[in-house]
């Protein structure tokens, strides 16, 4: 099978998923094609996985074809941006076509559920690498920033947070019990926000996706807009199956520091907070409070912690 006849077979019908509307040109060409229209930012990342770093060696192509967009697709929620198209740059050791097959369907799958279409892309030999840069767009001005937390805001989580860190220790299970189960469906298969992202433009002061744990994400939005917070570590939303498995303060620790969740924290005043409509509000857990100065304090039912060890560096040891 040839490079493009690979392209043409696995990725072309992924450029057939989600909304197509803007893409005036897909695959095939130079370059693909997106109208922007007047009144609307373009917001867009990329994001590299790499084998053995990013997803563990021999990982499932399926999971990994979901599993690749979502991650990216969480910026996208992270700044509140519509989705609309994305290309994939693909590194190969070899042209596989049950792995290929298998990765496209999870790929296409992922596409059809998040509304992205593909545009377009490159397929290259070598170590087993995926780069997926995904496009959404936003009313001009409105995209969510870091940079917006004022002291006096909320801070809030979506979901429930540390399953997909603690799943790593499960990966290689083989007869996973249903707790495990509830936790691995989280690191295979990511949600990323992106209806809630959305839906909280105009009335969130910052917003972050968790994709390296709560408190270095947390972190991010803090030193970017010049302010401290404090948490309460038993308003954090925690999986039962999780407090099952790891006890409660394994729960407590998972879901301050585990990545690979994908679930948004954003601060929002409280006025803002009053606004939002019910099943938003829903969707957010009040965990603490955006404070003046710098750092993150914890407290447990209102009683000090004290200030939070690293954190903010996740190169840090
Ligand atoms: P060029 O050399 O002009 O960059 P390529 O030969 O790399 O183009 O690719 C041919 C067409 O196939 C382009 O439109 C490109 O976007 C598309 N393409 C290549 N690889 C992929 C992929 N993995 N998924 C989707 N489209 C791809
Ligand atoms: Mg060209």
């Amino acid at each position: 099978m040839g490079e493009f006849e690979l392209i043409r077979r696995y990725f072309f019908p992924i450029a057939e998923a989600g909304n197509t509307s803007a893409i005036l040109l897909g695959p095939g060409d130079d370059c693909a094609i997106q109208r922007v229209e007047p009144g609307l930012d373009l917001v867009f990342s990329v994001d590299a996985l790499v084998e053995g770093v990013h997803f563990p060696p021999d990982y499932d192509p399926e999971k990994l074809g979901w599993r690749g967009l979502a991650v990216a697709a969480s910026d996208l929620a992270a700044m509140g941006a519509d989705p609309v198209c994305f290309t994939l740059a693909l590194t190969l050791p070899d042209a596989n076509p049950d792995w290929l097959q298998a990765f496209a369907r999870g790929l296409a799958a992922a596409a059809a559920h998040f509304g992205l279409a593909l545009a377009g892309g490159d397929t290259t030999r070598g170590p087993l690498t995926l780069s997926l840069q995904v496009h959404g767009t936003v009313p001009r001005g409105q995209a969510i920033r870091r940079t917006g937390a004022k002291a006096g805001d909320y801070v809030c989580v979506s979901g429930t947070l540390g399953e997909a860190g603690a799943a790593l220790n499960y990966l290689d299970s083989d007869n996973p019990g249903p707790d495990e189960q509830a936790l691995l469906a989280r690191y295979h298969y990511p949600q990323p926000r992106l209806d809630l992202g959305a839906s909280l433009r105009g009335h969130a002061s910052a917003a972050v996706d968790i994709s390296d744990g709560l408190v270095a994400d947390l972190g991010h939005i803090l030193e970017a807009s010049g302010v401290g917070a404090c948490i309460d570590v038993a308003r954090l939303p925690v999986l039962a199956a999780l407090k099952r498995l790891v006890g409660s303060e394994g729960a407590v620790n998972q879901a301050l520091n585990a990545g690979d969740d994908y679930e948004l924290c954003i601060t929002i005043s409280p006025e803002a907070w009053e606004d939002l409509p019910e099943d938003t509000r829903g969707q957010l857990t009040i965990i603490g409070e955006v404070r003046s100065g710098e750092g993150l304090a914890l407290t447990r039912d209102g009683q000090s912690e004290g200030p939070v060890a690293g954190g903010y560096d996740h190169f840090r040891t």
